[in-house]
């Protein structure tokens, strides 16, 4: 196992190195006034707002066309090809930027998503090429308002048609992006009695969906933070053909699986990089600041809290590392049957990972005082996404639960 930044990883960081300085940075200081100032950071409907929405896009755009934007895929989808542990040096480098425009350096929630990885060959033009090449956007439609940690619970349906058609009702929520995608990726019952099997997903553009009234976006579901592009939506009769269909006819829950994992070992280097930002943040506000006529971190009690901080940095990412090396040998990260002590070191990645950056922010906030409370602060949105990542990509509670089955209880 070597911890050292692999040699297939370094140009991408100079890459990002330099589309941050080229793409990322002038768009920021064009939009400080959006960017640092909650008020200005959404339209008036509440979501987020279009000038920042399309500095997103032409980010996104830049990154694909520089080769970035989606290098975790393989290559014949148009990616890299990287595995996931050195993935975690490119993802630490992209977030250790901040919490501004930099993350649509790399696809997410709403971009290019492990999920294309199931798409045929024949679907690819139309639903995996727009979102590779960062020119479209998307949004993954599962929980529901009276369903989420549980994958039985679900009850958006998708029933065959007399003609093979598909009928698509439901009701999603809290969904990311649901303003903005342009596909949409939809997790249905197609089959209730046949357990584990009875799931597919389904994927199809949006806007004509929308436009027929098949597709209806609901309430907007302002975050802690305000991103303004979480909401809801029904689907009322939208019909679909088996050109639609992502994967196959009852394939969802193992492709579910394959996603959920990517989601849960992105964490490593997203709370790797953000944390490191904050460890510097916190850093130079116990050096500058002056209370009671000496800095602020020549206090024994500032200097445990800051040391706490790396060393629950320090001992993540070791930890992160080593269980996505182990990932990643033989690999691929995308292969759906894993081992339970495979599963059980993904689900414990994710948990250390959201409970030990939360803890980091949590001390940035203590030492910046009344300064990283203010709404707008670098520390305080931070904190906020702390708190939130504990939740979606299956909560804390839901990682203990699986850690401890596949341990046989
Ligand atoms: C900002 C944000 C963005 C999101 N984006 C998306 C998205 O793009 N697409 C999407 O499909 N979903 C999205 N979600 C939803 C997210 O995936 C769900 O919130 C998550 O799966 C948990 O479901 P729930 O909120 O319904 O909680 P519930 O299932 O109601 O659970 C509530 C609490 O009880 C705990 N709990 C549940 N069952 C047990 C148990 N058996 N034992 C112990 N504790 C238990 C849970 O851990 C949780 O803390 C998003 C959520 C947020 C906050």
């Amino acid at each position: 196992m070597d911890f050292s930044t692999p040699n297939r990883v370094l140009p991408v960081l100079e890459t990002i190195d330099r589309l941050y300085e080229t793409e990322v940075r002038p768009r920021e200081e064009a939009l400080a006034h959006r960017l640092d100032d909650s008020r200005n950071y959404l339209d008036a409907d509440g979501h987020l707002h279009p000038e920042l929405w399309q500095a997103r896009r032409e980010i996104m755009s830049a990154a694909a066309d520089a080769g970035v934007y989606s290098c975790y895929l393989p290559e014949s989808l148009g990616g890299l090809g990287l595995g996931r542990h050195e993935m975690v040096f490119v993802e630490e480098r992209v977030y250790r930027y901040g919490v501004g425009l930099n993350p649509a350096l790399l696809s997410w929630t709403e971009g290019a998503t492990p999920r294309l990885i199931f798409c045929s060959p024949q679907q690819r033009e139309r639903f995996v090429d727009p979102l590779v090449s960062g020119r479209a956007t998307s949004l993954h439609g599962v929980t529901e308002p009276q369903a989420g940690s549980n994958f039985f619970d679900f009850t958006t349906r998708a029933e065959r048609r007399p003609d093979g058609t598909w009928e698509l009702n439901g009701h999603k929520a809290f969904i990311t992006n649901v303003f903005e995608a342009d596909i949409a990726h939809v997790l249905c019952v197609t089959d209730s009695a046949a357990g584990k099997r009875g799931f597919t997903y389904f994927q199809f553009e949006t806007a004509p969906a929308k436009a027929a009234g098949t597709m209806r976006l609901g309430k907007t579901f302002q975050t802690m933070w305000g991103d303004g592009i979480t909401g809801e939506f029904v689907l009322d009769g939208l019909v679909l053909t088996d050109e639609n269909v992502l994967g196959e006819v009852g394939g969802a829950f193992e492709i579910s699986m394959t996603s959920i994992n990517w989601t849960r070992m992105r964490r490593a280097g997203m709370c790797s990089g953000w944390g490191t930002f904050l460890i510097e943040a916190t850093l130079e506000r116990a050096k500058s600041r002056i209370v009671g006529g000496k800095p602020l971190g020549s206090n024994q009690g500032i200097q445990w809290l800051i040391a706490d901080m790396w060393n629950d940095w320090f001992t993540t990412r070791a930890m992160s590392l080593a269980v996505t090396w182990e990932v990643d040998n033989p690999g691929p990260w995308w292969k759906t049957e894993r081992s339970k002590d495979e599963v059980r070191k993904i689900c414990a990645l994710k948990l250390q990972n959201d409970e030990a950056f939360y803890r980091i922010a949590d001390r940035a906030v203590q030492v910046h005082g009344a300064a990283g409370m203010m709404r707008d602060s670098a520390v305080n949105k931070l904190f906020l996404i702390a708190r939130n990542l504990r939740v979606p990509g299956g909560s804390d509670e839901v990682q203990r639960s699986t850690i401890a089955q596949t341990l046989g209880l």
